[in-house]
């Protein structure tokens, strides 16, 4: 039985592995089905503190295992099918296995949606981003596209304007989910060039390794036409991967985790870290301050037990 089971081995989840190895309980991280987060879609990432040349996001990730097994983590893989958290300890299923342990953070992160074309996911980290703030800095000067039509779309084209020559946001349909607020204040900005209502159906140019065009077609007409940019932000939104957690763990109207005084869910024991319960920052510190925070809480929430 483990004293510490992690859900996910993003910033997050490793981060609170360091944690809770150094503290000497030996987390059992159990990967899911994207091992090492977003982190590992990434290129250079050059926010994270400490890095003043950037780092490459893998790399990151890597050294962060490394750290976390240094001190004692030990990793499967397998994604997470079912969870019993009736008493303690908990039981949590992955494939065939079961494992026992009496505290659990859930650092299962949350997937960004695609548009689910090939040559968009081939071109990710090469042009295509789901992240702004990640990777804004790197278009400076140049014409990029934001496809989406709420309000993360209009803060990322708001925001990529700081940088980019222009800001074609691509829309596919003439209404948007964005607050009235948020789309009139990307109408108002010159750089930000409304599209609608097109639909994205090709990234090119796969063989070379970089976004050089969009293929765009007109939802009403069919008609296509060709849109030269340098990059693609997708900003269609964000799914949690708390599916498994639904009607145990408290979450909110988007399925994110509802976390408490720190890193605590509805559970006692059940400690919560990452983008699986923060829907505003998303960012790769954040996502490891929270991880060190549910290490933490977890580590005294076994303290208090083992007194009690
Ligand atoms: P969202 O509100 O769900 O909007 C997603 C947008 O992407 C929609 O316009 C949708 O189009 C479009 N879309 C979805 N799938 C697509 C596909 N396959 N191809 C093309 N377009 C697609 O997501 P969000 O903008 O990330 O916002 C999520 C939540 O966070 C919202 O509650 C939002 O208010 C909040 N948020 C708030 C702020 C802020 O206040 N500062 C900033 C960001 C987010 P359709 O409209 O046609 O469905």
């Amino acid at each position: 039985m483990s004293q510490v089971i992690i859900i996910g081995s993003g910033c997050a989840g490793l981060t609170a592995a360091i944690y809770a190895g150094r503290a000497n309980l030996k987390p059992l991280v159990i990967d899911g089905h994207e091992p090492g987060g977003q982190l590992s879609l990434t290129t250079l990432v050059e926010n994270f503190p400490g890095f003043p040349e950037g780092i490459q996001g893998p790399q990151l990730i890597e050294n962060m295992r490394a750290q976390a097994q240094k001190f004692g983590a030990e990793f499967k893989s397998g994604a997470i099918s079912e969870v019993d958290f009736t008493k303690r300890p908990f039981k949590i299923s992955a494939g065939n296995e079961t494992y026992e342990t009496q505290t659990l953070i859930v650092a299962s992160g949350a997937t960004a949606r695609l548009i689910g074309l090939e040559s968009e996911r081939k071109l990710i980290g090469y042009g295509v981003s789901t992240c702004a703030t990640c990777d804004g800095f790197f278009f400076r000067g140049k014409e990029i596209a934001v496809v989406g039509g709420g309000d993360s779309a209009m803060e990322e084209a708001n925001f990529l304007s700081r940088f980019a020559s222009k800001v074609n946001l691509i829309h596919r349909r003439n209404e948007f989910r964005a607050s009235k607020i948020m789309e009139d204040r990307a109408r108002a900005n010159a750089k930000v060039n409304f599209m609608t209502p097109y639909a994205v159906e090709e990234v090119l140019d796969v063989t070379k390794n970089a976004v050089e065009s969009l293929k765009l077609r007109h939802m009403q007409t069919g008609e296509t036409k060709m849109l030269p940019v340098d990059g693609l932000f997708v900003a269609i939104g964000h799914e949690p991967n708390t599916k498994v957690f639904r009607g145990k763990l408290d979450m909110d109207e988007n399925g994110y985790l509802i976390t408490q005084h720190g890193s605590k869910t509805n559970v006692p024991g059940v400690f919560a870290a990452g983008d699986v319960q923060d829907h505003q920052y998303r960012q790769a510190v954040t996502a490891a301050g929270s991880g060190c925070m549910a290490a933490l809480d977890a580590e005294k929430f076994l303290e208090a037990q083992k007194n009690a």
